[in-house]
């Protein structure tokens, strides 16, 4: 069954995250994408191949609207790669997204070594 996997990264972040999507495109591809704007933005000029919708930017509420979907049962996995070194003007959206996705026990990744995990344990070919 195809999959809503939410893609989020901070700004240095994003090389890293469009990076690992290309490495595992043909994974992703059968499955649903959603980012926030900017992330979308970098993740389709590096894999003009795979389809990807977009909510708003994080700090606009993507992430509350992320969150939301979490919430509804619509997203079923999360790589989400924050920049550990820089403060975030959103950092408590940041959190709500965090908290949100562990009450649920929605499966997250928050690096790409962790996210290459996720990947190798299957989540992509359920
Ligand atoms: P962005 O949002 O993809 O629009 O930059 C990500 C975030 O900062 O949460």
């Amino acid at each position: 069954m195809a999959l809503t996997l939410a893609l989020v990264a901070h700004d240095r972040m994003k090389p890293a995250l469009a990076e690992w999507a290309a490495r595992h495109a043909a994974e992703l591809a059968p499955h649903a994408l959603i980012c926030t704007a900017t992330t979308g933005s970098v993740l389709r000029e590096r894999n003009p191949d795979l389809f990807v919708s977009t909510v708003k930017s994080g700090p606009l509420g993507g992430d509350q609207q992320i969150g939301g979907m979490i919430a509804e049962g619509r997203v079923q996995a999360m790589i989400f790669f924050p920049d550990p070194l820089a403060p975030q003007a959103h950092d408590v959206d940041v959190k709500a997204l965090l908290r949100i996705a562990l009450v649920y026990d929605v499966p997250c990744a928050f690096s790409p070594a962790t996210a290459d995990l996720l990947v190798a344990g299957g989540l992509l070919a359920r």
